[in-house]
């Protein structure tokens, strides 16, 4: 048994919930368990699927099947991507800047 125990987090962002795939809010509580025992360096659940605690294994395999369509699909993609180059991909980056600088010049005047 994986126990999920309070942990206090000065670092302010969203986290992955293991159990449905969505993010915390800027909690400033984690829920999270570690250990020998589970799959993941730590396993965190959201304080949305603490609102449920019957259903959280229905949410886990919920998500596993949702992981699962998802990997599917990025496999689709393997050998049918055509992509830019780099350059390509850098010239373009360097002329937006090169016209939002032109447009911030344009206001500031
Ligand atoms: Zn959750």
């Amino acid at each position: 048994m994986i126990e999920i125990k309070l942990v206090i987090t000065n670092v302010c962002t969203r986290w992955h919930c293991h159990v449905c795939g969505d993010r915390t809010e800027l909690d400033t509580v984690l829920c999270e368990g570690s250990g020998d025992e589970t799959p993941f360096e730590v396993v965190r659940v959201c304080p949305e699927c603490l609102k449920s605690p019957d259903s959280i294994d229905e949410k886990i395999e919920q998500q596993a099947s949702d992981l699962e369509y998802e990997a599917m699909l990025l496999r689709s993609l393997k050998g049918n991507l055509k992509l830019p180059t780099y350059e390509e991909w850098a010239r373009a980056t360097e002329k937006h800047q090169a016209e939002i600088m032109e447009i911030r010049k344009g206001r500031s005047k």
